[in-house]
């Protein structure tokens, strides 16, 4: 992980979508890290990283039934914000990735305000036609923006980051 020049005139979107990179460090999925943050109106934050269910061992990890097993970071990041404070705050998410359907249903039940994600990327669990169909039938007001994250408005990131294929040390 490479540190930029911070520019005196950062965005907070940029800040954020940053730290996303930076938080989905200690994931131990071999293959793919993703880190989320939760960002409230006052500016503090709550980070949550993709893994194993507290005190369930990693090694799933590493087998075919890690996608059903997996707490992808979005969920974790949710947890740790806590349903009262969410579902009064209506904070906004940022994550790497396009969310799936099943992490729409908890973003629109916790009333998150809009969704960032930063690429296209869509892992297998995605399925666009659920998502959508998702999002069409939640009630407007509580209809989360979904915005992919747009260097231009925001600002390039802080990191530089490689997810792929990097493994946590013993
Ligand atoms: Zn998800």
């Amino acid at each position: 992980m490479i540190l930029r020049k911070v520019p005196s005139d950062v965005t907070w979107e940029c800040e954020y979508m940053s730290l996303v990179y930076l938080v989905s460090v200690p994931s131990c999925d071999p293959s793919t890290k993703v880190g989320a943050i939760v960002a409230f109106p006052n500016r503090s934050f709550v980070s949550g990283f993709n893994g194993c269910p507290s005190k369930v061992s990693n090694w799933l990890l590493d087998t075919d039934d890690k996608y059903s097993v997996v707490r992808h970071a979005e969920e974790n990041a949710l947890d740790f914000a806590g349903i009262n404070r969410c579902q009064e705050q209506r904070p906004d998410l940022y994550v790497p990735f396009h969310p799936c359907p099943r992490c729409l249903g908890k973003l629109i039940h916790f009333r998150i305000k809009r969704v960032i994600y930063h690429t296209e990327y869509r892992s297998s669990v995605n399925d666009d036609r659920l998502f959508n169909l998702i999002l069409q039938n939640t009630e407007k007001e509580f209809r989360p923006d979904i915005i992919k994250y747009d260097e231009k408005t925001y600002g390039k990131l802080l990191f530089q980051h490689r997810h792929f294929g990097m493994k946590r040390k013993a």
